[in-house]
């Protein structure tokens, strides 16, 4: 059953803007040119929108340069405000915003929904963040001054982020920096830009000054955000994406110094202990595993089960994914197509490998035929250690299941990868589980549960993962430098 016709699909997307939005102004780009935007249930071309390039990202960039010193002076509690009334437009168009979100991403509108909800959650939590950033009023140890802090906003922020979260990887970027008191040029995914479109004209409406918040959309990514990482007006880069890029920022941020926070590729272990509850282990692998389809940075790429219980939770685990309804995001199914035709190739090829090593699919494997890049939800059992999908993020609804025998060798197994985002651990002993999270070189570990998402929660990773955290309390001082003024007490 469709969510919704043709006709409202269309006027939905009419709705949105379409422009870059420059200085408060929304604008095509300077170059007339203009990128199809494809609903990947389909191959259909949605509608077009303003492909900048680096002439609007200077343009961008010199807007939000002009627009910091006041945005930096208007009070907290204002700044807060917006932010907050932000989140209430999110809530009450939350159905709207879900529709638009799976057209051009794929994922089922039920789950879109949900990271609207997430994605709005940013906006409330830093809402109520900005009006808590304080120093500090210290006694110097040896006497004759004070010591007082004062958290002041980095400055302009370039904030770059990836299609598979077209909202909440946005909000969860923006919603601090401008807490914070940052002026933002953003770059969302060109193959996601109507949400973050969406998403900027709720800012504008909820009453953000101009050049505060800028939007380029862009096919030439290097080329329209190099001369901006290159121009001392910029003081930061966030970026949200694959490790590869993130890696290739980190080098272009070195000659400004600039601030730099990463967001990257993760390859997490799902480990299942032989005392664990089997039925929430299996609730937490489909959660773990099917969670956008796959295609996220938190998704268990890798099922440690441990002997004793490896056949049952396989077999279940199979019985649920083969349960699944793949189709369009539209019509009431579990599992949407992946993002394109290249991502749906490459868990082609990771799969073939597995399974030419030696795997068996207990259910799935295959992709769909005909229009849309739809991929079978697939279980793998008997997967060689040295399989190409244990060591690379697989970003599609595969989950391959292999086997240990006691706890330090799943540690040793799960730690074997240059990535460290997140992992799951499902174990009823509390000590282990424990011990566990403690060894695991990750940001984050799920204990006995497949989701761990939550804005007011640190999130974020080590090792290649990347560094700096999003949301929480800490995510706001990503976007604060800490000032130290020494103040003369001369009575001592
Ligand atoms: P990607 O690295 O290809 O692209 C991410 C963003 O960077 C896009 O906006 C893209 O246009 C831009 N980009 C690409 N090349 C660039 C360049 N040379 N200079 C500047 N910008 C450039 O990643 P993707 O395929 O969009 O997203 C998937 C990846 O993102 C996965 O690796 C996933 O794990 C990761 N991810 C991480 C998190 C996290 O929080 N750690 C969250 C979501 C996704």
């Amino acid at each position: 059953m469709s969510t919704a016709s043709p006709t409202r699909e269309a006027e939905l997307i009419a709705s949105v803007p379409h422009d870059l939005l420059i200085g408060g102004r929304w604008q095509p780009a300077a170059s007339g040119a203009t990128v199809a935007v494809e609903d990947p249930a389909t191959g259909a071309t949605l509608c077009e929108v303003a492909d900048g390039d680096a002439t609007d990202a200077l343009a961008a960039l010199a807007a939000a340069h002009e627009a910091q010193a006041a945005w930096a002076a208007t009070p907290s509690r204002a700044r807060g405000e917006i932010l907050r009334a932000a989140f209430e437009a999110m809530t009450a168009r939350a159905d709207e915003l879900a529709l638009l979100m799976t057209l051009e991403m794929g994922k089922p509108v039920a789950e879109s929904k949900g990271e609207i909800t997430y994605a709005a959650e940013f906006l409330r939590w830093f809402s109520e963040e900005a009006v808590r950033i304080t120093g500090e009023y210290r006694p110097a140890p040896a006497g004759g001054s004070r010591i007082l802090t004062v958290r002041q906003p980095v400055g302009p922020c370039l904030l770059i982020t990836p299609w598979n979260f077209p909202t909440a990887m946005v909000t969860r970027k923006v919603a601090p920096a401008l807490a914070a008191g940052c002026t933002v040029v953003l770059k969302p995914s060109e193959l996601t830009p109507l949400s973050a479109l969406a998403l900027a004209q709720i800012l504008t409406d909820a009453g953000l000054p101009d050049g505060v918040l800028n939007v380029v959309v862009t096919t030439q990514a290097g080329a329209t955000t190099e001369p901006l990482i290159a121009d001392p007006r910029l003081r930061k880069i966030s970026f949200t994406g694959s490790t590869a890029v993130g890696r290739h920022l980190i080098e272009l941020s070195g000659p400004q110094v600039l601030r730099v926070s990463m967001e990257l590729g993760g390859n997490a272990p799902f480990v299942v202990f032989d005392d664990a509850d089997l039925d929430a282990a299996v609730e937490g692998a489909m959660l773990a595993k099917l969670r956008n389809g796959g295609e996220a940075c938190t998704s268990a790429n890798r099922f440690y089960v441990q002997r004793a219980v490896a056949e049952p939770f396989a077999a279940r685990l199979a019985e649920r994914m083969a349960a699944m309804k793949v189709g369009r995001g539209t019509n009431g199914v579990d599992v949407g197509p992946l993002i394109n035709a290249r991502q749906r190739g490459k868990v082609v090829d990771l799969v073939d490998d597995a399974v030419a090593r030696g795997a068996t699919a207990l259910t799935g494997g295959t992709a769909g035929d005909g229009p849309g890049y739809f991929f079978a939800p697939t279980v793998l059992a008997d997967v060689a250690p040295g399989s190409r999908l244990v060591a690379e993020e697989i970003f599609g609804p595969v989950a391959p299941v292999l086997t240990f025998d006691d706890e330090a060798e799943a540690v040793a197994a799960a730690n074997d990868t240059e990535y460290g985002l997140i992992a799951y651990v499902y174990t009823r002993d509390l000590e282990r589980a424990l011990r566990v999270a403690e060894a695991l070189q990750t940001g984050m570990v799920g204990v006995n549960q497949g989701v761990i998402s939550n804005a007011a929660a640190p999130f974020g990773g080590v090792k290649q993962s990347g560094y700096g955290r999003e949301g929480g309390r800490e995510g706001i001082d990503e976007y604060l430098e800490v000032k130290y003024l020494s103040i003369a007490a001369g009575w001592h």
